[in-house]
């Protein structure tokens, strides 16, 4: 066991409930051992908590069918992506039915003019940037893994682009979501912008699966930038480099990825990609534009960077060298992983205004200089979003508790500075306790009230976001 995971009612099946669901789908309904493990972990730290049973729904008149009947029985449903969530999001605490959508993938339609996309909630981000490479046009969300867009609407993601083009909350024009009795509700429209009532489609998003299952999404795209540069700077102090971020982003340049990489992080990289950066606390920079533009751009961080002690400053326009920097940001995890081998990794989430951002990334150092766990940090220094990548050998209880100590007083200190416990992972399981603390008891009987009158028999996701009440 690694960490705690609250015990609900369970309750078998009913076999009229099976029988419809074999009816209804055949094989695509499923209780064997090995699916429901899988469908039943995500990336955290939790034990699998497998569901009772799988369903792959292949349309959105089957996830209606299939919800009516989880209504009809009072079984909870799990909505199922890619499983790439890392807050214990699709365990089955109550039981019940986890709801696969990935075969669901298609695009329904495309509007270059309008440039925007409607598609199905199984398509992932890769497969869709894809699907619109020869149109000129992308979706710029980029969580590190190849997230479903359904998952990455429910969880509210983000990821390096964030700072330029927003998260999913600004990307997303309009959905529809199939509710826990099986109406479907359309919230949202084509056009860029309304004032037509509550914004339903922005409650959906960021909902994790506990008020419908979404079931048709519509994007914003973008234009694919003409010209792409990279660069890399070290600093000698990470005050430097947040300091670098504010005034570029003061400055109105319009920078499209700021990384923050530390010391320990970068001599991970180093090791692991046979890399030369200095050890020192680092930026990751991309800039999008014209070829006069970029090179404006660079040029102006780069002087920005020098008077913040910034040194080394290195630009990469070639597509090779700038896959190289960014590939070891992508995949940065693998290369923690290897500074304790047979470790797993527990990421800290706090976003903080920018103005708060140094000093809560050498707080949280501090804490760390302390402490027996090897921590990386890295982030998106754009937004004031930082995780802790703790590194645990999840058998071990006073390592987990050490690493769930060390959570707290990072998440303690992104509060006090006016910032949230989860920049883009969502609350799931693991940050139910933040939440409150977070928002306060008015916020979450305001939320409660929400659940209630959209799920009043707490079938969708029941014991993510808060705890069910018994
Ligand atoms: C290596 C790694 C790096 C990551 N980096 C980032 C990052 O930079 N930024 C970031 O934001 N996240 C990041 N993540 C987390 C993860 O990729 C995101 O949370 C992602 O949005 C989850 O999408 P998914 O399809 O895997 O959803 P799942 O894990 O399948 O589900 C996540 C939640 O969404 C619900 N859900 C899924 N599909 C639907 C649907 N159609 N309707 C309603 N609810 C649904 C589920 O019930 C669950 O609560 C990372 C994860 C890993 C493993």
């Amino acid at each position: 066991m690694t960490l705690h995971v609250p015990l609900a009612p369970r309750r078998e099946l009913p076999a009229a409930f099976s029988a419809a669901l074999i009816e209804l789908l055949g094989e695509r309904f499923s209780t064997a051992a090995a699916v429901r493990e899988h469908h039943g972990r995500d990336e955290s730290l939790y034990d699998p908590m497998p569901p009772d049973a799988v369903a792959f729904a292949s349309s959105q008149d089957e996830i209606v069918a299939i919800l009516r009947q989880c209504h009809e029985h009072r079984v909870p449903v799990i909505p199922y992506g890619s499983g790439s969530s890392l807050e214990g999001h699709l365990l089955a605490v109550h039981g019940g039915l986890s709801l696969d959508v990935s075969q669901m993938d298609q695009v329904l339609e495309f509007r270059p003019e309008d440039m925007s996309i409607t598609v199905q909630p199984g398509i992932t981000r890769k497969a869709l940037n894809e699907y619109l490479r020869a149109s000129g046009l992308f979706f710029p969300i980029d969580p590190g893994a190849d997230a479903s867009i359904g998952g990455m609407c429910a969880t509210r993601a983000s990821g390096t682009n964030a700072v330029r083009y927003g998260t999913m909350r600004e990307n997303v024009l309009g959905l529809t979501a199939v509710l826990a009795d099986g109406r479907v509700l359309k919230a949202g429209s084509l056009a860029k912008k309304s004032s037509a009532g509550y914004d339903l489609a922005r409650l959906m998003v960021g909902s994790e699966g506990t008020l419908g299952v979404i079931s048709e999404i519509t994007l914003k795209l973008h234009p694919q930038p003409e010209a792409i540069s990279a660069a890399v700077c070290s600093f000698a102090s990470v005050q430097g480099a947040v300091q670098t971020v504010i005034e570029t982003i003061q400055m109105g340049i319009p920078v499209a990825r700021a990384e923050l990489v530390d010391a320990l992080a970068i001599s991970a990289l180093n090791r692991y990609f046979k890399l030369e950066l200095n050890e020192a606390p680092t930026l990751f920079l991309e800039f999008h534009g014209n070829e006069a533009s970029v090179a404006e751009q660079a040029q102006s961080v780069q002087e920005l960077a020098d008077g913040n002690g910034g040194s080394g400053f290195q630009w990469a326009t070639q597509q090779e060298e700038r896959n190289k920097l960014w590939s070891a940001r992508h995949n940065a995890l693998f290369a923690f992983l290897q500074l304790k081998p047979g470790c797993r990794s527990s990421s800290t989430d706090v976003c903080v205004p920018l103005s708060r951002l140094a000093e809560c990334v050498l707080g949280a150092q501090d804490d760390l200089a302390s402490s027996s766990l090897i921590a990386p940090v890295f982030g998106h220094v754009g937004d004031g979003n930082f995780h802790v990548c703790l590194l645990l050998d999840p058998n071990d209880a006073a390592e987990v508790a050490e690493s769930e100590r060390l959570n707290r007083l990072i998440v303690e200190r992104a509060l006090a500075a006016g910032g949230t416990c989860t920049g883009e992972h969502g609350i799931g399981l693991h940050k139910i306790d933040y939440l409150l603390e977070e928002h306060g008891e008015v916020a979450i009987d305001v939320m409660r009230a929400i659940k209630q009158a959209l799920d009043p028999h707490n079938l969708m996701n029941p014991g993510k976001i808060f705890r069910s009440v018994a």
